[in-house]
């Protein structure tokens, strides 16, 4: 098999950050900045990978914030500022980068965050990609961040919002599903911009066990979470929370079990999976409340490793591909 992206961080990156225990052995979303209040995160995107080369300039601008503003919101972190690289294709122009700008702009007002630095270059090769690397700052909780590896056998498991809006929205965009025009512009929509779950996400230290955010797929960053606290994460497929335009595509579905996993293995959701004892189930509903998120149980932490999907009878769900793998 090949190595995959996780096994290259593994053996290449993670020796290189050992010495450092806010690294947390690039085993996280973020790096705690020890002794200050400061957590750090970084997520590159790249056009043709992370967007289409053909997306809005404001929108790409606003997504590769957005998608560094979900990790420091699984950790229970507040955003305050950024760094910014970008590469520009060889025929960028000025209008596109004005566009680009006026989307930074926008989301700094709805976010309350700033700009603090970065860098500005050019590709050489024609045809190159515009390539963004965004390094986001937050304050984390006074009490330590949420982290990935505190979940315990016995735990509940919850997602917040719906689960495989944005990967139907990417089959849609590729042509490989059609839905109903209402569906397919709220479908794409989630996937071309996500929101980061903020607002619930910092109602969490002192309530959730362990979170991360979902950004490869609901089962593959399962598995993260289950790896890294040692644990194996069992979830009921029927409890899945889905969007109107989901439960209606998926009533059109031959094979239930396999479009449960296609929900369940695409990217680009950016919701917060979080575990919890289950004497927290109130704190948890009032969260929910006080920030208008929603917050589903679906599953169970148990003894053991890895996750298992089971189905309506409760049979387990054979999962090929568990989410997006850059390398795989
Ligand atoms: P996320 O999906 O939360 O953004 P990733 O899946 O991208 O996280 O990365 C997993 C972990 O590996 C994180 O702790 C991240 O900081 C670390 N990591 C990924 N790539 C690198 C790299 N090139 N150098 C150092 N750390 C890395
Ligand atoms: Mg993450």
């Amino acid at each position: 098999m090949t190595e995959g992206e996780f096994d290259l961080i593994r053996r290449l990156f993670a020796p290189l950050a050992e010495k450092e225990p806010g690294a947390f052995g690039l085993e996280d979303d973020v790096a705690a900045l020890l002794d200050t209040d400061f957590v750090a995160t970084k997520d590159a995107l790249v056009a043709g990978v992370h967007f289409p080369e053909d997306e809005r300039f404001d929108l790409i601008a606003r997504k590769a914030l957005r998608v560094n503003l979900s990790d420091l919101a699984a950790k229970g972190a507040k955003p305050f500022g950024y760094l910014l690289g970008c590469v520009w294709p060889t025929d960028a122009t000025s209008a596109e980068m004005e566009e680009f700008a006026a989307g930074l702009k926008q989301d700094q007002e709805t976010y309350k965050i700033t700009l603090l630095g970065g860098d500005t270059t050019r590709h050489r090769r024609a045809g190159a990609p515009l390539t963004l690397s965004v390094t986001m700052f937050g304050l984390g909780p006074r009490d330590g961040v949420v982290r990935r590896n505190g979940a315990r056998v016995g735990d509940d498991v919850y997602v917040t919002g719906t689960i495989g809006d944005a990967g139907l929205g990417l089959m849609a965009a590729q042509g490989e599903e059609t839905f109903p025009s209402s569906d397919e512009a709220e479908l794409h929509e989630r996937l071309r911009l996500p929101s980061p779950r903020l607002r619930f996400g910092g109602a969490l230290p002192g309530v959730a066990s362990a979170a991360i955010d979902v950004s490869d797929g609901l089962v593959a960053d399962a598995g993260h979470l289950a790896a890294a606290s040692g644990v194996a994460i069992e979830i009921d497929a029927a409890r899945l929370p889905m969007s109107d335009a989901a439960i209606a595509w998926r009533a059109r579905q031959s094979d239930p079990d396999a479009s449960i996993t296609a929900l369940a293995g695409a990217g680009d959701d950016y919701e917060i999976l979080f575990t919890a004892p289950p004497e927290r189930r109130r704190a948890i509903d009032i969260a929910s409340q006080v920030t208008k998120t929603s917050a589903t149980k679906i599953g169970v932490a148990r003894s053991g490793h890895g996750v298992r999907l089971l189905n309506e009878s409760g049979a387990q769900i054979s999962l090929l591909r568990p989410g997006y793998d850059h390398f795989r």
